[in-house]
């Protein structure tokens, strides 16, 4: 029998229409919109694509959003004196300036100009550092995304083998970082990684964050393990893939997430949750 299957499609909508019910009865009548502000550099077909649904989202559940759209010629200190503006806009919560930049545009100097209170990637070292030392801080959309799968599919994590494999500052690190605090043993793999599937087959959770389509073979998976395939990798012929061989893993695995449908409408949900967070948190009304 194949593993059961993580709609992340589905529990993104949940999640949405609770945050929808969450401004509607206690936002709204407070007096508190969410505004979320998403800077765009640059023509990039699939950049547009993701800015596209996260604009959509929040609409969805009631978030203000507001797209400002640079040119790829755009200089670095005209994005960051834009940054600036909205740090000290009263009406905008959430700044996030969509990856990837072009390559005379720093990254982490645009990282460390948005203000953390208003990071709602959690890409600031500073909600990097909380992450790290487990203070409240606003989390990373995409591993929170992970995380919440495994909560809302009551997948034990407490003590368990949690194994991932990538190690980027966007999805692999915190990732490992937010099992370890919920108890994990967790287990870093990469590029330079020897045997591979030694370590993924020890995994109870097994997460792929790579950007290598169906790297993670059936034979390379746990048991029963939890599948998270955060891998989004589109082919010759048009069509996506994620880091882990679907039709292999499930036969494998006890749970596992498709791709499309598995955790990219989670990096959606959480980014519309952290800017209600951070709408909360500037008010005063964060629980
Ligand atoms: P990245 O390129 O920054 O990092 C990839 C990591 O994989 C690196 O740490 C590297 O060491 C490791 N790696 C590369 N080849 C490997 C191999 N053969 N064996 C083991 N490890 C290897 O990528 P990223 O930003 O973390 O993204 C990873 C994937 O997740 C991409 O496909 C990306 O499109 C996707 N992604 C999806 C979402 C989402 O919302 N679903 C969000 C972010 C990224």
């Amino acid at each position: 029998m194949g593993a059961r299957l993580i709609d992340g499609a589905r529990i993104a909508q949940q999640l949405q229409a609770q945050l929808r019910e969450q401004l509607a009865t206690r936002l709204t009548p407070a007096g508190i919109v969410p505004g979320l502000t998403v800077l765009l550099v640059g023509e990039n077909p699939a950049s547009r694509i993701y800015v596209r649904r996260k604009i959509k989202a929040c609409g969805e559940v009631g978030i203000r959003s507001n797209l400002i759209e640079l040119p790829d010629t755009v200089a670095e200190a005209r994005l960051l004196d834009e940054i600036e503006r909205l740090n000290t806009d009263a009406a905008v919560d959430g700044i996030l300036v969509q990856l990837p930049l072009p390559k005379h545009i720093s990254v982490a100097k645009v990282q460390h100009a948005i203000r953390p209170e208003k990071d709602v990637d959690a890409f600031h070292p500073r909600n990097v550092g909380a992450l790290v030392t487990g203070e409240p801080a606003l989390e990373p959309c995409t591993p929170l995304g992970c995380l919440r799968l495994l909560e809302q599919e009551s997948v034990a994590i407490q003590g368990r083998h949690a194994v991932i494999v990538g190690r980027s500052n966007i999805v692999g690190k915190p990732m490992a970082l937010l099992l370890l605090q919920r108890s994990a043993t967790v287990t870093i793999c990469h590029s330079k990684t020897p045997d591979l599937g030694a370590i993924t087959r020890q995994g109870d959770i097994l997460v792929a964050a790579v950007g290598v389509p169906r790297l993670i073979k059936g034979s390379m998976v746990k048991p029963g393990a939890a599948v998270l395939d955060v891998g989004i990798n589109r082919l010759p012929d048009g069509t996506l893939c994620g880091d882990v061989d679907f039709a292999e893993a499930r036969e494998v695995a006890g749970l596992i997430t498709p791709v499309p449908g598995g955790v990219g409408p989670m990096t959606i949900a959480m980014l519309l949750h952290n800017t209600v967070l951070a709408a909360l948190r500037a008010h005063g009304a964060a629980r």
